[in-house]
């Protein structure tokens, strides 16, 4: 066969394994990065063609022709961006299907999705003017509609006011030849200046632009309220400018309105936004816009990474060190990783910022891979805020707060400012529990106590969804004798209503924030800058602006000291200080209230008397000795099905097709939380000195995996630098 009859597509199967066809009989030719519809086995799917090849080693009986080229042949994904899922496939050891088809919006993955018309803009011809310059008489609307067109070319948009059937009346000037279509222009940046930098971010800012023209990682560390956010303002100034595109990439909670209203106002543009919350329509477009050039800045959460973009000359990632940059399930990737990659591969720069880096960037920082800009100054000049550590062995707590918790709370409302509490545990209490005979609710199917939502009058699971009514009496012993244990943050507002009636309390968290518009009517409400109470959980700590709080109260942060997961201390800290960083942020100063059972925890100490970056350079030193990441590499095999003994089995057997090598392996041993969702769930760990050597035995190893008889009975996956255990 010549060549390049070949060609090898990805489909959404789990077969680590690219698929041979042949082209298709006719029409328009398929070709690298393009959709196509093939056969395979009884079924018809969707795939992308990743590369062609001169032959196939599959007999040529049994190879299969296209069977239809989806987008008109269109290159969907360019060719830098193909290598970029190829190299995820293979460094995350994920059937390549899986990859591509994450790359795509899912409104692509199957056959009746198609890429949407370029939006139209619509501008008067000379026989438009023409008719403009007679009397309206009876044809008023249409009339009308010419009257908009007349200063100059406009979207469809902002004709659809115009008469109840607007599309018609357009249609109607169309035909008339009174009007034209053509493609809508690219939006260009009209900048607003931002505010004068301080010393800190000016340098910032110079250090990237210096090296705009090729590859280089910056991590941006600046304290809470140091002003990232006007830095990258000024890079994108200067990239958008320079007529590139630009992709800021945010943690879920931090794709805010009010960030966007940011950009807008600062750089005269909207920006595309690609989360999981819009529509399969509005992605798709979003998607498509920064595809084709359209839209100079994409903002999105972790899966707007993979998206194309033609003329991509920065890619920044906010709160680089937040766990929902990591993918969980499926396809296990760092996006924070990814985008490092897709930068290099691109040659352009890529700015990870972040108050509180994660050690993998602090390391890569220090031993100078990494440019290091610190901003160690407020940007307002506000002072950080100063440390309360209250021991709560002294004291007796109520709902979960001492009494000089409480004190303070009061006095700064007296002083008309605002008090957040911050608690990671939604709900009114962890556990519903009888006082009779210390039965506790607790859920089938994981290891983990039900939630008591007191208003709906549930339990629920906030690890698998389980939800079922609260029992009148004990189930065991029928007493009536249930009560809450713990507190959550439904429990939180309520005493707090209690205590302090005059002040309005707000409430941050899942629950509340589920409905629509909440979040904005609340954050605009703590803008007014009255005196009110925030209450809530992890959803507070992230880039909010409050300028008005100058009371944070940690309510309990014990369960990480003493966690089995070897990261708990480091999220704790970031967790600490992202919410400490919400106080006072203007000119008045902050306080900060850390209630605790053990003040005396070497770590809590250094963390509150020497900071961050101490504290980080400690974490990095214990990592080093035990040879954990990011001084080591690490990897593990997962597993989980209903019954226990088939994990274990499984894994023990795989442990036995292991390879010779210089990787250490442990295990069998539990998942943290053991049962999730009424599976059991295990790993394997790997350990390795060397990156390289670790990928090379676990590459050996995969194909051992699969002929394993429970490989089919268990479900498994490898996780590359995994984040939980
Ligand atoms: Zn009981
Ligand atoms: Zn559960």
């Amino acid at each position: 066969m010549s060549t390049s009859e070949i060609l090898r597509v990805a489909l959404p199967v789990p077969l680590p394994q690219l698929f041979d066809y042949l082209p298709p009989g006719e029409g328009v030719p398929a070709r690298p990065g393009g959709r196509v519809l093939v056969s395979f086995g009884n079924r018809k799917m969707v795939g992308v063609v990743v590369e062609t090849s001169a032959g196939s080693a599959l007999p040529a009986e049994r190879l299969q022709r296209i069977e239809q080229v989806l987008d008109d042949g269109a290159q969907i994904l360019d060719g830098k961006l193909i290598e970029l899922l190829r190299w995820c496939w293979q460094y995350y050891k994920r059937a390549p299907g899986d990859v591509v088809a994450s790359a795509l919006p899912p409104a692509l993955r199957s056959s009746r999705g198609r890429i949407p018309d370029p939006p139209q803009h619509y501008h008067l011809t000379d026989a438009g003017v023409e008719r403009l310059a007679q009397p309206a008489g009876r044809a008023r609307v249409l009339h009308a509609m010419l009257k908009a067109l007349e200063t100059g070319p406009v979207s469809g948009q902002s004709l659809a006011g115009i008469g109840s059937r607007w599309r018609k009346t357009l249609a109607t000037l169309l035909d008339q030849g009174w009007v034209e279509a053509m493609p809508a222009p690219v939006p260009e940046p009209d900048t607003r200046p931002g505010p004068e930098l301080i010393p800190d971010q000016a340098a910032a800012v110079k250090s990237v632009l210096a090296e705009l023209d090729h590859f280089r990682c910056h991590l941006l560390d600046g304290v809470t309220g140091s002003g990232k956010t006007e830095v990258y303002m000024c890079l994108l100034e200067e990239v958008l400018s320079n007529g590139q595109q630009a992709l800021v990439l945010v943690p879920e909670i931090g794709l805010t309105p009010q960030l966007l209203r940011r950009f807008r106002q600062r750089l005269g543009l909207d920006p595309a936004v690609i989360h999981s919350g819009l529509s399969a329509g509005e992605r798709l477009a979003s998607w498509d816009a920064a595809r084709t050039g359209r839209a100079p800045l994409l903002v999105g959460t972790r899966s707007a990474l993979f998206t194309p973009m033609p003329r991509l000359g920065l890619i920044v990632l906010d709160e680089e060190h937040d766990a929902s940059f990591k993918q969980q399930e499926g396809f296990r990737y760092s996006a924070r990783d990814v985008a490092v990659k897709r930068a290099a591969e691109l040659d352009i720069p890529v700015v990870l910022g972040s108050a509180t880096p994660s050690l993998e960037s602090l390391q890569n920082a220090g031993q100078g891979r990494y440019g290091w800009l610190r901003l160690r100054e407020r940007a307002t000049r506000a002072s950080m805020p100063a440390w309360r550590v209250l021991d709560l062995r002294q004291q007796t707590t109520s709902h979960g707060l001492a009494r000089p918790t409480l004190d303070a709370i009061g006095q700064t409302l007296e002083r008309n400012e605002q008090v957040m509490v911050f608690l990671n545990r939604r709900g009114y209490a962890p556990v519903l529990m009888c006082q009779s005979c210390g039965w506790f609710g607790s859920c089938e199917r994981c290891d983990a106590h039900l939630t008591w939502h007191r208003r709906s009058g549930r339990l629920c699971c906030h690890h698998c969804g389980h939800q079922r009514r609260v029992p009148d009496l004990c189930p065991d012993c029928a007493a009536d004798a249930l009560v809450g244990a713990g507190e959550g943050t439904q429990q939180l507002e309520e005493y707090l209503e209690r205590c302090f009636p005059d002040a309005p309390i707000l409430r941050f968290d899942r629950d509340q924030i589920s409905r629509k518009g909440v979040m904005d009517e609340q954050l605009d409400e703590v803008r007014r800058g009255e005196p009110c109470l925030l209450v809530g959980t992890q959803m507070l700590a992230k880039g909010h602006h409050f300028p008005a709080v100058t009371l944070v109260v940690i309510v309990n942060i014990d369960q990480a000291l003493y966690s089995a997961d070897y990261r708990a201390l480091e999220r704790m800290g970031q967790m600490i200080l992202q919410v400490a960083g919400r106080a006072g942020r203007s000119d008045k100063p902050g306080t900060v209230m850390l209630q605790t059972l053990h003040p005396e925890h070497a770590a809590l100490q250094l963390l509150l008397d020497k900071g961050y970056e101490a504290y980080a350079s400690w974490m990095l030193e214990e990592r080093n000795m035990a040879g954990l990441p990011p001084s080591g590499y690490q990897a593990l095999l997962r597993a989980d099905a209903h019954e226990k003994q088939d994990v274990e089995r499984f894994l023990r057997s795989a442990l036995a097709v292991f390879p010779q090598g210089v990787t250490r392996i442990f295990g069998p041993m539990p998942a943290i939380m053991e049962r999730l969702g009424g599976r059991s769930r295990m790993y394997l760990v790997l350990l390795a000195e060397s990156r390289s050597g670790l990928h090379g035995q676990v590459d050996a190893w995969l194909p051992r995996i699969r002929e394993l008889p429970l490989a089919r009975k268990v479900r498994w996956s490898v996780d590359i630098d995994p984040q939980e255990l």
